[in-house]
């Protein structure tokens, strides 16, 4: 019990919940207001899939959080004697740095776009959807994260940095906001991530940045939002079973691998890009 009671004093996302809750109802009272329902079926799956990853989480972070200190006892800890603001602004760049490169490579390898495959099964786009979370993401996350515990950042730091990432993700999720100006340069925006969540040809596999989008500009992921963006998957669920959107990527795989002939087809089938697999003949 007092182990659940310290996850929640020391989880940001948990003590944020509040927050999401009051500003979701704000979103669909403005959504009522212009007859546009908010879609109860879709936000419970979102939902479900918040509430699961926060208890994944609660379990996992045990053995990360022990996997990092591994790294962070092993490394030169580079941070011990600099300055507090000084090594937070390294861990915000170094975090969502490390977020970039998770991020692009959960859309690339196919195994790992099982678990990402998730937060883009909605073909709604609002607050709601930024919870739709995968309950197997931490296990694909952690070993990106380890070599910044390496570097010398306190893993409890790097946990808390992490949570402040997600949060900081949540209200990019909207419709409501056009266009931040000079902050669209920097910054990942409600406009670079509507993008992120289209299904536009031109929009798959673009704008991977958490706070920032200065990553995908570097990398060439860069997008900007033109034409109206049609949010969801190419190829769309037709249910809102939160079971079924959790796992439903993990059977096409197995489905799939099954299928090919040859050791080297079936490796393609789980480890190939989803968007190189899509333009194959099935
Ligand atoms: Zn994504
Ligand atoms: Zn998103």
């Amino acid at each position: 019990m007092e182990q659940i009671i310290q996850y929640i004093k020391e989880e940001p996302t948990i003590l944020a919940i509040p927050f999401y809750l009051i500003t979701m109802g704000i979103e669909a009272f403005a959504l009522w207001r212009q007859h546009k329902p908010y879609g109860v079926a879709d936000t419970a799956a979102s939902l479900s899939g918040g509430v699961g990853s926060l208890i994944v989480r609660f379990f996992w972070n045990v053995f990360f959080i022990w996997l990092l200190t591994l790294c962070y006892n092993a490394g030169p800890k580079w941070f011990a004697s600099t300055q507090v603001w000084l090594t937070w602004l390294c861990l915000v760049i170094a975090d969502d740095f490390a977020f970039y490169w998770m991020h692009r490579l959960s859309h690339e390898i196919r195994l790992f776009w099982a678990t990402h495959v998730v937060h883009h099964s909605s073909q709604r786009y609002h607050l709601a959807t930024a919870l739709r979370q995968s309950w197997t993401a931490p296990i694909i996350e952690t070993p990106f994260w380890l070599p910044l515990a390496f570097a010398g950042f306190h893993p409890h730091l790097i946990l808390l940095q992490m949570s402040l990432n997600l949060i900081y993700q949540y209200w990019v999720h909207t419709e409501t906001i056009r266009s931040l100006g000079p902050f669209e340069y920097i910054l990942n925006t409600p406009s670079h991530h509507r993008v992120h969540h289209g299904s536009n040809p031109q929009y798959i596999d673009k704008n991977y940045g958490g706070i920032f989008i200065v990553w995908d500009r570097l990398f060439g992921t860069f997008e900007p939002e033109e034409e109206p963006v049609l949010y969801g998957l190419t190829k769309n669920l037709t249910t809102h079973n939160w079971f079924t959107i959790q796992v439903h990527e993990f059977a096409a795989i197995a489905r799939d691998a099954w299928k090919a002939s040859g050791v080297l087809k079936k490796l393609r089938q789980i480890f190939a890009s989803p968007t190189a697999l899509a333009k194959e003949p099935e």
